[in-house]
């Protein structure tokens, strides 16, 4: 059976990798800035792009790559592209497609990091963000494009608010819009929703979450489905002749994936924003056990999520699996799991829920989510504290809301330690 149609575990596993004979069984660390050739024209073909190979790890290095095709094989997409973080992987996808002049719609409900790239440092770059709702019907959508729009965003499941986006209807006013949908798949991660089926035309993620899970090395990825119409006349820079590669048209001479190999050549060689070995090595390492992480982040959270709403101090809870959530609907139609992290507002308000949040003991204060270990953050103080008051309504970020992300540990002292928490207020 070819690595294509394996199951997405044994992707997991194994996919990326493949040992000739005699060679190390597990993926090893190319801690090597440069590599050897025999004659200085194979180097100039490699700066050319005319070979295949690896020359600087700036731009590409083995353990990196098959890092890299494991996350490609697992979303099913053609390629990707590792960074050093999530944050550097929402600005790359975005910036590969729209320059200076442009215009991005992006859902209101995002990670707080991305609300400010996308309102503050993108704007300085001169591309222009607006948002809609995570929820907003494909005409609404359209009818916030302009005529300079080159892309539509959104998270799958938001951070920290976890609403589960409406890919249907973004992926139809994206198609109407003729620009590139994409989805920033952190929380999910493939194991419990692939984006592409849906609509998705290029997946990022934060691989600093679940896809480490150990809370061990910062790092992102964008990953290209392929087949976009980039012929469409919207996106000249994949079209026209670029001026760095000595006339290359990037679609004539990258078919396949004209996304990935623009946004390694200019971008990730320019601003000089790789992900380094040591970091893919570890990341690589965590995703041989995503697919059982994943599925026990997901009854841990749910469990935990079921507890703390019949809870007589608890004033709401939202996991995208509960019967009471807004998009319990969406949640079954397009995840899997609804993966590690849940919220709260104790019933006391903020000042209520921080005393919950100091008092555990189990559960860390961590600016951090996604891995091993039960944390804990308040987003209003924390990641989401460079948020005006409107933007965090619109990003779903209430004052008393906790994020909790829930580990793979027992659920009994998961639980418990909630407990006695809220025994405290
Ligand atoms: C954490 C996060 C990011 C940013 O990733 P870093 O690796 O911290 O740079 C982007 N998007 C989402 C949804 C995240 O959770």
């Amino acid at each position: 059976m070819s690595e294509q149609n394996w199951k997405l575990e044994t992707k997991a596993v194994q996919a990326g990798w493949t040992p000739k004979n005699g060679e190390p069984r597990v993926l090893p660390i190319y801690q090597s800035t440069t590599f050897k050739y025999d004659d200085a024209q194979h180097v100039a073909d490699l700066f050319d792009l005319k070979t295949d190979g690896f020359f600087y790890t700036r731009l590409a290095n083995p353990t990196v790559d098959a890092f890299e095709k494991k996350i490609a094989a697992l979303e099913g997409g053609v390629s990707a592209v590792a960074v050093c973080s999530g944050q550097a992987a929402n600005a790359m996808a975005v910036m590969n497609v729209c320059p200076a002049g442009g215009h991005v719609l992006a859902s209101s409900a995002l990670y707080g990091g991305t609300v400010t790239l996308f309102t503050t440092t993108l704007k300085r770059m001169g591309v222009e963000v607006s948002m809609v709702p995570y929820n907003a019907s494909a005409d609404e959508i359209v009818a916030a494009a302009r005529p300079n729009t080159r892309a539509l965003f959104a998270e799958t499941l938001t951070n920290p608010s976890v609403n589960v986006l409406n890919f249907e209807q973004y992926a139809i006013a994206a198609k109407r819009l003729g620009v590139p949908f994409i989805v920033d798949n952190t929380f999910p991660t493939p194991i419990l929703c692939r984006p592409f089926e849906f609509g998705a035309d290029i997946v990022t993620h934060s691989t600093t979450k679940f896809f480490d899970g150990h809370a061990q090395a910062v790092g992102g990825v964008i990953v290209e489905k392929g087949g976009f119409d980039w012929k469409n006349g919207k996106f000249p820079e994949f079209t026209e002749p670029d001026l760095s590669y000595h006339g290359l048209i990037f679609t004539e001479a990258f078919p396949q994936n004209p996304f990935s190999v623009k946004l390694r050549v200019q971008w990730v060689r320019d601003l000089g924003i790789p992900q380094m070995p040591f970091n893919a090595y570890l990341t690589n390492l965590g995703m041989e056990t995503l697919h059982l992480r994943m599925e026990r982040h997901s009854q841990n959270a749910l469990a935990l999520a079921r507890h703390l709403e019949k809870h007589p101090k608890i004033a709401w809870v939202n996991y995208p699996f509960l019967e009471s959530s807004p998009d319990y609907g969406l949640a079954k139609k397009y995840l899997s799991g609804g993966s590690g992290v849940l919220c709260f507002g104790a019933a006391g308000g903020r000042e209520a829920s921080m005393k919950v949040i100091d008092s555990l003991k189990l559960a860390a204060i961590v600016v951090h989510v996604a891995d091993v270990r039960t944390s804990v953050l308040h987003p209003a103080s924390m990641t989401h504290r460079q948020l005006t008051d409107e933007q965090l309504k619109a990003a779903g970020v209430l004052p008393e809301l906790i994020r909790v992300s829930a580990g793979i540990e027992n659920i009994d002292d998961i639980i418990a330690d909630f407990e006695q928490a809220l025994a405290q207020i």
